[in-house]
């Protein structure tokens, strides 16, 4: 009870009006059927509580959709039990409308009820499988007593309907597991394809290494948000950084020692930018800000203080701190720079300009 997926008490919720529909029209037709044997006074009131349980199961239903919406467990624990019990109740209106054909209707018309009773079960079957064990006690409520009757009033038809019933018990249960099985497995399915879409659109997002977002993500995102910037006539600017002789630290301290000022050479910089900032790896030690909203000067300043946080910041690689400088190309959206290609290239020629006027500076 306590492991019932979500997904599973919402097919229930879905089927459960539909089911009290058919249940309120099999009562009607139960209260049509025996009318001129069972007296009207007890078959009325026997409608009635049905009436009042279709409604309060409908009622019961409607908790569950709020309870799954809010995500309140212990409430959906709570409404499985008063399910349960509702359940029972109605097994028990079902057994009750079984004694009181065999006590007033006349032979054989006492088996139209012991009919209606399997139909229901295999009803059930359909409509509760997916709380399979609330329908497995519904099931053994709704058999036990139809079996006890039966045994009870042992003429020759209720012996051979009883051996039926036996006969027929285990293929009823069967296919309510497999159903109840069948709606698990296709539930389980979609939500792992669910999961492999959500991990792939993020692979083809995010740099495996830094964790920050690729070079694809950073140009598809580029136009977008140069677009709009054109459309409501907004500053962009980019910036370009590359580390100043990588090679050499790589040669140094080891690939890895690379690898660990990369990653956390993202981190420090992903602490100076904003939310709606675009910031990606480009390259193997190339990266890239699409600053939204910032015109070229605004950039600057962003630029010159990345800048200095990384040349007074060692990274502490297996004990030996490491020091690095970054040097910096701008560029600004304009009348000539409209795209995110032109943006590219203008920050990459002053990323060359201020690698070659001496590195660990801003050139724009
Ligand atoms: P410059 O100041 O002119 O930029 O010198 P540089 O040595 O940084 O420039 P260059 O582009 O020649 O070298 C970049 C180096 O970055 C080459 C490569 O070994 C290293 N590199 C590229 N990608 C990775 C990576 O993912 N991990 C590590 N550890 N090193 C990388
Ligand atoms: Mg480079
Ligand atoms: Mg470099």
């Amino acid at each position: 009870m306590n492991t019932t997926h979500p997904k599973l008490i919402q097919i229930l919720v879905d089927q459960t009006p539909r089911a009290m529909i058919a249940m309120l029209l099999v009562s009607l037709a139960y209260f049509w059927s025996f009318m001129n044997y069972v007296p009207l006074p007890i078959l009325s009131i026997w409608l009635f509580f049905q009436t009042l349980l279709a409604v309060y199961r409908v009622q019961n239903a409607k908790s569950f959709k709020e309870y799954l919406r809010k995500n309140e467990f212990k409430k959906i624990k709570r409404n499985e039990i008063s399910f349960m019990v509702s359940n029972v109740f109605q097994a028990m209106m079902w057994t009750l409308s079984s004694i009181l054909a065999i006590t007033f209707a006349p032979q054989p018309f006492e088996l139209v009820t012991f009919v209606m009773t399997i139909g229901i079960i295999t009803a059930a079957a359909l409509s509760m499988s997916s709380l399979y064990k609330a329908y497995l006690v519904f099931f053994f409520c709704m058999i036990v007593p139809q079996i006890i009757i039966l045994s009870f009033f042992g003429e020759q038809q209720h012996t051979a309907l009883l051996v039926f019933t036996v006969i027929y018990i285990p293929a009823t249960i069967l296919l309510s597991k497999t159903i109840y099985n069948s709606r698990l497995s296709s539930i389980e399915a979609h939500s792992d394809l669910e999961q492999s879409v959500e991990k792939l659109h993020k692979l083809s997002m995010i740099d495996n290494l830094t964790n920050i977002y690729n070079r694809r993500y950073f140009f598809e995102m580029s136009k977008n948000i140069i677009s709009t910037a054109q459309r409501d006539k907004t500053d962009v600017a980019l910036l370009m950084l590359d580390v100043d002789f990588f090679k050499k630290i790589n040669d140094k301290y080891g690939h890895q020692a690379g690898d660990f000022i990369l990653v956390n050479l993202a981190k420090e910089i992903e602490k100076t930018i904003r939310l709606n900032d675009i910031f990606a790896r480009v390259g193997g030690e190339e990266f890239t800000i699409l600053f939204n909203n910032t015109s070229l000067n605004g950039a600057k300043v962003i630029a010159e203080k990345i800048r200095r946080a990384i040349e007074v910041k060692p990274f502490t690689f297996e004990g030996v701190p490491i020091q690095i400088t970054i040097s910096i190309g701008l560029s600004e959206l304009g009348t000539e720079n409209n795209s995110i290609e032109q943006l590219y290239s203008i920050a990459d020629q002053n990323l060359y300009v201020a690698k070659k006027t001496g590195r660990n500076k801003v050139a724009f």
